[in-house]
């Protein structure tokens, strides 16, 4: 999957991408009345405030982290900024926000109000204290690193951070993009977007405060929180596919033409008294893996157990019937081949002697299918009317679709 198919590209724009757009336009646009500026200091105290509150209700250590780091960044550039060490600190806090943000992006959600809370801090206090110290003790070379030039650029003595910096943040989002990639994911594209609004920040030369850029990367992450935490809710953890809640949202909002159709494994209970139950498991989520390609605009939904749903919007049953049966045929046809205990977690690169393999599981899958009609007019009949067409497939000998 490359970044730039639609699957990867429109949840790594929205809404990360979106609020960069927007605040970066809003911030373009000539000065806000007098009226309104003393809104602009509520604004980074509230988005830290609901950060705090979102991400300790959402185990989102993460945000947390990030929030108080951009915080204590833009308030620190602020109150120093103007003051002797300004030089050094406008040099200074644009190497370390990004390689920050990226140590805070890949560690893992494990809590913040604890000991690992604990040793973040210790870790941001540890910057400050070494801060203080290249200040007192090592200026003239810090300074002169900071603003050590790796490659000659004429350009650069438009850009007021130093290449060191300037490398951060290309390394940064650069780690950001991959990691985005292989773990796509609201929160990963909102830290990659956050970024980019700090390296603008960074390099404004309106003279906008940094703290207007914080907050906007603040509520960057904050949205992308909510949103995480929102598909979260939605999806099925094992299988990944959308589970009964959004199936319900789902179906509330179908118009008047549409087909259901009911899925289930058949003889389930035995792959679990066979196998175990995490075999059981590990055969779901191949099944889901495969009943998630169906084709003919159907949706699948994990509807509880081993049984899913799939609803094809404006599809007549006799429409949608072709695809049911391309799927049964699929599921039937392929091998699973499930994890032994003594199999490595990663793909080997030779394939294991045979006797070392696991026997390959064939799946079978029945499915029901009813569309709605004037008699079947409320969702909840028309499922029930695929419950039972799927009833007569399992009675019929299973591995089959009944209309
Ligand atoms: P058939 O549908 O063909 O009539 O037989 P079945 O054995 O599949 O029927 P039934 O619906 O009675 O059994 C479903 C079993 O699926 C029961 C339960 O142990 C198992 N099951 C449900 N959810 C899960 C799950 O998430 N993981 C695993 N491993 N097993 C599950
Ligand atoms: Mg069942
Ligand atoms: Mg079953």
């Amino acid at each position: 999957m490359t970044l730039f198919s639609g699957k990867l590209f429109y949840p790594f724009l929205i809404p990360g991408g979106l609020i960069f757009g927007a605040a970066l336009f809003a911030l373009a646009r000539p000065e806000l009345p007098d009226a309104w500026t003393p809104l602009l200091r509520y604004i980074p105290p509230s988005l830290l405030a609901a950060s705090l509150l979102i991400g300790w209700r959402f185990n989102r250590s993460r945000l947390i982290f990030a929030c108080l780091l951009l915080m204590t960044a833009s308030q620190g550039l602020l109150f120093f900024g103007t003051t002797a060490v300004g030089p050094f600190v406008t040099e200074l806090v644009p190497l370390l926000v990004p390689l920050n943000i990226l140590l805070i992006s890949l560690s893992a959600e494990k809590g913040a109000f604890n000991y690992r809370g604990g040793m973040w801090l210790a870790l941001l206090l540890g910057q400050l204290v070494a801060g203080s110290w290249l200040y007192a003790q090592r200026y003239e070379q810090s300074l002169a690193f900071l603003q050590h030039q790796f490659v000659p650029w004429p350009l650069q003595q438009q850009i007021p951070i130093g290449q060191p910096a300037l490398l951060a943040f290309c390394l940064t989002l650069l780690t950001l993009t991959i990691r985005f990639w292989l773990r796509p994911g609201a929160l990963e594209a909102a830290f990659f977007w956050a970024v980019a609004i700090v390296l603008a920040g960074v390099l404004d030369m309106d003279g906008h405060p940094l703290t207007l850029y914080c907050a906007s990367a603040n509520l960057i992450l904050l949205i992308g929180a909510i949103e995480t935490s929102h598909s979260m809710a939605y999806r099925d953890e094992l299988t990944g596919l959308p589970e009964r809640r959004a199936l319900n949202e789902t179906m509330a909002k179908l118009g008047r033409r549409y087909t259901v159709a009911m899925l289930d494994i058949d003889h389930f209970k035995k792959f679990n008294d066979t196998h175990g139950h995490d075999v059981g498991d590990q055969v779901l989520k191949m099944v889901a893996s495969k009943l998630a390609k169906i084709s003919g605009g159907g949706k699948m939904f994990r509807y509880g157990g081993e049984e899913f749903s799939v609803i094809f919007p404006r599809t007549s049953i006799d429409d949608a019937l072709p695809h049911l049966e391309e799927i049964r045929k699929a599921v039937a046809s392929a091998r699973f081949i499930p994890r032994g205990k003594d199999r490595p977690k990663a793909k080997p690169n030779k394939p294991l002697p045979p006797k070392k393999r696991n026997p390959a599981l064939n799946v079978t899958i029945s499915i029901g299918a009813a569309e709605r009609r004037a008699r079947l007019s409320t969702a909840e009949q028309v499922i029930k009317a695929a419950d039972e067409a799927l009833y007569r497939a399992k009675n019929a000998g299973r591995n089959r679709v009944c209309a």
